[in-house]
Formats: structure tokens, C-alpha cells, sequence
């Protein structure tokens, strides 16, 4: 009889403590936090110059808008099914440089010779691997170029023919020059050999009116991403500033100048008179900034561009996407095309000062 009570007592005991190591377990499953969700976006720019209201007409703006917005869905689609911030960010600038709007791919302004030299660049945030394409001719798409450089060499930049060369043996597309030719971006040579001296071209007979808005900027292309793993990429495409002498690289593919990325600290894109921002190496700038001295993106893209572009008379802007997904911007431009779109829903496209 004892014996049986204490059978009975047991297995009432091996109950008990299965029900609370049940009722336990179900507590630390609610408790544990879920695997963080990292929020991914992108950030563009589509140049920094004279750009104010009163030198644009409302079909331009549209059509600028149009564009930035075209670019942004693009790379955000490719965020969202889970692709890669290199990815979002070659097919975003791909957009752009197939916009004679801005001054990159079809659209590039001319040098003193009235030749289409164009730089890119392409930054991977979680590798520091990097590529870029310098002084580049016919090539549809100079970022491209820049990302087979980084995937396919060892080295970092190819520049003019051999740039081409490379390109032509990995089947890149190329187009006839009269594919990348714009009216205004020759009329934008003509006046700045007029103003500027140098050689001057002969005036083409076209009978179209130059357009003073595109005198005032210069159009360069850039993108930082952020994908769902919380790599950051960025990537700058330009044909560099109108009347350059031939041969002239700017800041666009040179890394640490006009495009930097670094996961543990931001990625970053630049527009402007490339000379400042090769001198000052300012997208690199605004990472050490972070990394060294604690400033949030916001602070350290406001001491490149107004305390260090600006003390040696530089003109430009730069965007910036950190590590936790923060997007900022400054210019000391009357304007920039700009834009982003964070997975939190935001979507916000700008052209004029705040
Ligand atoms: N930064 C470019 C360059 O100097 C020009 C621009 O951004 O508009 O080549």
C-alpha cells in the first residue's frame, strides 16, 4: 500500500515538472528577441550645381522627378527580393546613365575637344573590394565596366583604351559616339569656351536653343545602398565636367574621393568639381570622420562640405548611407538631384536647397 502512494506520488511529481519545464520553455520562446531587422535603402544623386527653381521650367522638373523616381524603384525592387547592394546599385545608376538628363552614359558633357571621356567607380562596403573605369569612350555603361573591373582583375582602375579593350573582351555593350551626343551639352562647350578660352569648336548649326539650366550643373550620377544582410555598396558615374582638358580624371573613380564604402561605417557618393574632392579625398573623409571621431553621417558630410570643400573654394555635394540605414545629404550648391527610399516607407526626391 505505501509502495503504491509512493508510485503515485512520483508520477504526480514527473507531471508537475513537466508541465513548468513546458510552461519555461514557452516563456523563453516569447521573451527571445527576434533576429534584428535590418532596413534596407538606397540614396541617389544626379549632380549638385546652379540649380534653382527660376532656371527650370515645370516640364523639366517633371521629367528630372520622373527619372530620379524610375531610378530609386529600380534598385529598391532589387533590395526587396533580397538582391545585393552592388546589384541595386549598378542597375540604379544604369537608369541614369541611360538618361540623356544627366551627365553620365548617353548625355556625358564634352571636353576641350569635343570628345566624351567618362569615370566610374564601384565600392563593396563589406569587402573593401573596388573597382573603376577612368577616361572611358563608347562604353554604354561606364559602371559596368567598373564593376567587371572589380570582379574580373586584381587591380582597382583601367583607364582609356585599355579600359575599352577590357571591356570589349568581356562583351560590355558599346555605342556609336552620336549615341551619347546632346544639343545642349555641346551648346554647354561652346559657352565655356567662349567664357573659359581654350580651344573653341566650331558652332554646330543646330537650330536649337540652348538650355541654361544645364549650364548650371553638372550632372554626375551616384547611389548607396544598403541590402537586407547590411552590406552598404556605393558607386559614382560621370563624364566629368564640360571644356575639361582631354585626358583629365576627376574624382568620380577614385576611391576614397568621390565613392567610398565601408560597413562599419557608411557608404558615400560625391558631385562636384572633382578637384576638391580628389584634394580633400572626401568621401573617405566623411568614414574616417565617423570611425575616429564619433560624428553622426549627418555631422561629418556637413565638416567635408562646408568646412573643408568649402575653405578651399570647392563646390559639390555628397550622399551618405550608415551602417543602421541613416540617409543624409549636404550640398554647397543652390541645388542637387536627389532622392531616397528606405524599406520603413519613406520615399523622398529633392532638387533645390531645403
Ligand atoms: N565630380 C565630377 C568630376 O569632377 C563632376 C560632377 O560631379 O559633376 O568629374
Amino acid at each position: 500500500m505505501y509502495k503504491n502512494l509512493f508510485k503515485l506520488l512520483l508520477a504526480l511529481l514527473l507531471i508537475v515538472s513537466i508541465i513548468s519545464c513546458k510552461k519555461g520553455l514557452d516563456q523563453t520562446k516569447k521573451t527571445k528577441p527576434s533576429p534584428k531587422e535590418i532596413p534596407f535603402a538606397l540614396v541617389i544623386h544626379g549632380g549638385a550645381g546652379t540649380i534653382k527653381k527660376e532656371f527650370m521650367t515645370p516640364e523639366k522638373e517633371t521629367a528630372y522627378t520622373k527619372k530620379l523616381q524610375e531610378a530609386l524603384d529600380t534598385g529598391y525592387k532589387i533590395l526587396e527580393n533580397g538582391g545585393t547592394s552592388i546589384e541595386a546599385v549598378q542597375k540604379t545608376i544604369n537608369i541614369m546613365e541611360n538618361s540623356p538628363l544627366f551627365n553620365a552614359g548617353k548625355g556625358a558633357v564634352f571636353n576641350s575637344l569635343g570628345k566624351q571621356e567618362m569615370d566610374a567607380s564601384i565600392m563593396d562596403g563589406k569587402t573593401l573590394n573596388a573597382g573603376a573605369v577612368a577616361g572611358v569612350s563608347r562604353i554604354k555603361n561606364p559602371i559596368d565596366a567598373a564593376i567587371l573591373v572589380k570582379d574580373s582583375t586584381k587591380h582597382v582602375m583601367l583607364s582609356g583604351k585599355g579600359a575599352e579593350e577590357f571591356a570589349k573582351q568581356h562583351q560590355l555593350q558599346f555605342e556609336d559616339e552620336s549615341y551619347f551626343y546632346t544639343e545642349n551639352r555641346y551648346q554647354s562647350l561652346l559657352r565655356a569656351q567662349e567664357k573659359e578660352g581654350g580651344k573653341v569648336l566650331n558652332k554646330s548649326n543646330s537650330k536649337n536653343k540652348p538650355d541654361f539650366i544645364d549650364e548650371h550643373k553638372k550632372g554626375t550620377v551616384g547611389c548607396v545602398a544598403i541590402d537586407k544582410s547590411g552590406n552598404i555598396a556605393a558607386g559614382t558615374s560621370t563624364g566629368g565636367m564640360t571644356n575639361k582638358k582631354f585626358g583629365r580624371i576627376g574624382d568620380a573613380p577614385i576611391i576614397g574621393a568621390g565613392t567610398y564604402a565601408n560597413n562599419i561605417t557608411c557608404g558615400v557618393s560625391a558631385t562636384g568639381t572633382g578637384e576638391f574632392f580628389i584634394r580633400t579625398l572626401a568621401a573617405h573623409e566623411v568614414s574616417n570622420l565617423i570611425q575616429y571621431k564619433n560624428l553622426s553621417l549627418k555631422q561629418a558630410l556637413k565638416q567635408v562640405i562646408h568646412v573643408e570643400i568649402d575653405s578651399l573654394g570647392g563646390d559639390g555635394g555628397l550622399i551618405g548611407l550608415d551602417k543602421n540605414g541613416n540617409i543624409a545629404w549636404d550640398f554647397n550648391t543652390a541645388g542637387m538631384y536627389r532622392g531616397f527610399k528606405k524599406s520603413t516607407g519613406e520615399n523622398v526626391i529633392k532638387i533645390y536647397s531645403e
